[in-house]
């Protein structure tokens, strides 16, 4: 299947001609919404669905200009108030339509430390795109100001220089802490620790940190050179890394404190837990949670057939059950893995997936194929145990449940057979029960998420804090990163404060 693409070098041309109409004019808000949204120049589907290279390849010069020149500087910049950190969303693309593209990131990063990562993944249209003027004037989010497209080009810009400065460490303070797991929330908190002279040391239990933006989100989506980028930036900082560390058995989370020192603990171990379906056949050789399929190709390179180790269940025809993005990321990665057939399950309509628009688009452009309203009540299996298809029932929509999305409810009698060799489970995540099965005092909620107090981060027991998934349940990058930001400032306060 074929699509009409336009290609980098076009979107460029075209920028670069309307820029030019605009030079040295004084612009007005209408001038300004008269410019077009800009679109992002990608990969064109055909290319690649065959290959792990990243989707979308950012704006070029001329783009990022004249998208930064749709910006309306409003006074009241409601954009600020749907980003999770509080970037000076105006200031900064104030300072990128004027071609001050190193004071623009300058801006991003007194709040964000992991712009390139955010700019690509974070879910823009439902936080400061949202609230933004010109896609409200405009009668559509879509044509909003771009602002996470101009913040990664701002990002990149700064990395492909090679002019990043290291952030500044004060003197050593003796203070020690320990931050579990590697996650956007522990980078965060060892970063901002770090900062203030304390010692920091980083527990990962995997062989890679860099927590869901190595081992989940695929290269295509967010290149693993980035975080590797960023995790070298907190060694180069004086950060001391330990993997294969698996806090709650290698080391009790309570002992780090007791025995070995530390005067605080971040716990940022994320919601790693995958969610089954709990029907039969769930066991046969062929069924995998998103979790496994995607660590085996992301973390593990398994796609790299020639050279790397970890084997890789060759798919014929792929069901991903569930409508998130860790649905679409799956069925996106099974494509590029060689499946001749992928084909996305889920129980109620398009309207209703919480995966984001962009990624349901690209998945469809890969040729994924849609399957709404239907869910399997069974996976069936031949007589050495492999995978062979799925007894599915159609559904309708009934009343909204307690998530305000409407019920789906299945049709007696409907059901039918799909038949496949492969289904991967995508329903969701829950948080690593490890740290709180091993530590006694520590407060969770009924769903398994750490209890902090709100405006520290503090756990029930002192000198431990916690943040990121393991509080939140599966959210996002973002939220991560503002909860390890608010978590480090109250350890920076606790070490400040001289021993009684
Ligand atoms: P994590 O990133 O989960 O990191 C936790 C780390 O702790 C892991 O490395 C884990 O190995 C380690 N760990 C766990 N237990 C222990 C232990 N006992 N001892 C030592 N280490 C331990 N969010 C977005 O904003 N945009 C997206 O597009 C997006 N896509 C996603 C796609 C997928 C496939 C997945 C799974 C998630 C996606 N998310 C996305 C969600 C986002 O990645 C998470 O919300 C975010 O990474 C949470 O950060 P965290 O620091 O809390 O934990
Ligand atoms: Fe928007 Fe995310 Fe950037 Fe905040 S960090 S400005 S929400 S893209
Ligand atoms: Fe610019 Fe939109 Fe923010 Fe207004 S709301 S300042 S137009 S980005």
């Amino acid at each position: 299947m074929s699509h009409p693409h336009p290609t980098r070098e076009a979107l460029q041309q075209e920028a670069a001609v309307r820029l030019a109409t605009l030079q040295g004019k004084a612009l007005s808000s209408r001038d300004r919404m008269a410019i077009p949204s800009q679109d992002m120049p990608s990969q064109s589907p055909d290319a690649r669905r065959a290959n792990m290279g990243e989707v979308a390849l950012g704006y070029t010069a001329e783009q990022a200009r004249l998208e930064a020149l749709r910006c309306l500087q409003c006074k009241n910049a409601p954009c600020i108030d749907g980003c999770p950190v509080r970037i000076d969303i105006p200031a900064f693309v104030k300072a990128m339509a004027e071609g001050r593209d190193a004071e623009a990131i300058a801006i991003i990063r007194r709040n964000s430390l992991l712009p390139s990562v955010c700019g690509r993944v974070c879910p823009q249209e439902v936080q400061c795109q949202e609230r933004c003027t010109v896609g409200k004037v405009l009668k559509s989010v879509d044509k909003a100001v771009s602002i996470g497209r101009l913040e990664r080009y701002a990002a990149d810009l700064e990395r492909e220089s090679g002019d990043f400065r290291l952030p500044p460490v004060k003197p050593e303070t003796g203070k020690r802490v320990a931050v579990i797991g590697s996650g956007p929330a522990s980078i965060t908190v060892a970063a901002d620790v770090r900062r203030e002279g304390h010692a920091v040391t980083l527990f990962e239990a995997f062989h890679k940190p860099g927590g869901v933006l190595i081992y989940g989100i695929p290269e295509f989506r967010l290149p693993k050179t980035i975080v590797q980028q960023e995790i070298e930036t907190l060694q180069a900082m004086g950060v001391e890394l330990k993997t294969n560390f698996l806090v709650g058995r290698t080391r009790k989370l309570q002992d780090l404190i007791d025995k070995d020192g530390f005067d605080a603990v971040f716990v940022g171990t994320g919601a790693g837990l995958p969610k089954f379906m709990n029907i039969e056949g769930e066991n046969l050789v062929g069924v995998f949670s998103a979790n496994e399929y995607l660590t085996r190709a992301n973390l593990m390179r398994a796609y790299d057939t020639g050279r790397a180790d970890t084997p890789i269940f060759k798919s014929r025809k792929v069901a991903v059950l569930g409508g998130g993005n860790v649905a679409m990321d799956s069925a996106r990665m099974a494509v590029r893995l060689g499946a001749q057939e992928v084909h996305l399950v889920y129980r109620r309509t398009e309207a209703e997936m919480p995966a984001r628009v962009e990624e349901v688009g690209h998945a469809k452009e890969e040729g994924v194929l849609f399957h709404m309203l239907q869910n399997p009540c069974r996976i069936l299996g031949n007589d050495f145990g492999l995978v062979t298809g799925m007894e599915c029932l159609r559904y309708t929509l009934g009343e909204p449940d307690d998530s305000g999305r409407r019920r789906p409810v299945e049709i007696p009698g409907s059901e039918f057979v799909m038949e496949v060799d492969t289904v991967i489970v995508a329903i969701g995540n829950e948080s690593n029960p490890l740290i709180r099965q091993t530590t006694p005092g520590l407060a969770v909620n009924r769903r398994g998420n750490l209890v902090v107090a709100p405006e520290t981060g503090k756990t029930s027991i002192d000198r431990i804090y916690a943040g990121g998934d393991i509080v939140l349940g599966a959210a996002t990058v973002i939220l991560a990163m503002g909860e390890g930001r608010k978590a480090a400032a109250s350890i920076n306060a606790l070490l400040a404060t001289p021993v009684a």
